[in-house]
């Protein structure tokens, strides 16, 4: 399998590049926008056909490249049904499983950090978008996140996955790449609580700046980048 990690310095955020083999159809899970030319280059040297690109949740800190890569390769632009954004070729359900030349992905329906967020699993990767991060978790203040849900999501859906899959997150601000959901569950700091109602309230007291680009951001990526 082909499996590239891209990482953008500006807003912290990683993108997926998988293919079953050098020749084959590959797919992006959340591109940024800005990087369009890097994935090109890659898919091109890797002899690759996109066939999908997925955003895990509507972005509020980078614009995605959903519509870009569309335009310049007619690949799918696919995210969950919850999604409010235009131009998708395909929205997934939960527990919906894609094909993707023999690489299966099944989407997981995981709100909290936001009410579309959805995280992504292909044998025992797992793409979390900004629902679980690595020693952390997405912000749970706007766009409908909700702390409750999140502490759901990620307690009741994700920590059920096998301890030892991969956890590929959307973002890392610290220098990681990935780490195992027995490392989250052991290590995350905010998920040593005893209760949602613990989660929350440590969610509510984080007093994070608001994300420097949300303003444009979001009403972009509500129309797949198309600006
Ligand atoms: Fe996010």
């Amino acid at each position: 399998m082909i499996f590239r990690q891209f990482f953008d310095s500006e807003t912290f955020t990683y993108t997926y590049l998988i293919a079953s083999a050098q020749g084959r159809e590959g797919i992006l899970i959340d591109p940024v926008k800005t990087k369009g030319e890097l994935y090109q280059t890659m898919i091109e040297q890797l002899q690759l056909k996109l066939v999908a690109a997925i955003d895990t949740h509507v972005h509020a800190d980078h614009i995605t490249a959903l519509d870009d890569l569309n335009q310049a390769t007619g690949c799918k632009t696919i995210m969950g049904e919850h999604s409010k954004a235009e131009f998708l070729s395909l929205r997934v359900k939960d527990e919906e499983e894609l094909n993707f030349d023999g690489l299966k992905l099944k989407a997981i329906y995981t709100p909290g950090h936001t009410d579309d967020s959805y995280c992504f699993l292909l044998n025992d990767l797992l793409f979390t978008g900004d629902t679980l991060l690595i020693r952390g978790t997405g912000r749970t203040d706007f766009q409908n996140g909700d702390a409750y849900a999140q502490y759901n999501s990620i307690k009741n859906k994700l920590f059920k996955l096998d301890d030892s899959t991969t956890v590929y997150p959307g973002h890392d601000y610290n220098g990681l790449t990935s780490s195992t959901i027995l490392e989250e569950k052991k290590y995350n700091p905010r998920l040593q609580v005893k209760s949602a109602d613990e989660y929350a309230q440590l969610m509510a007291n984080l007093n994070l700046p608001r994300p420097k680009h949300m303003d444009i951001a979001v009403p972009a990526n509500l129309v797949c980048g198309r600006v």
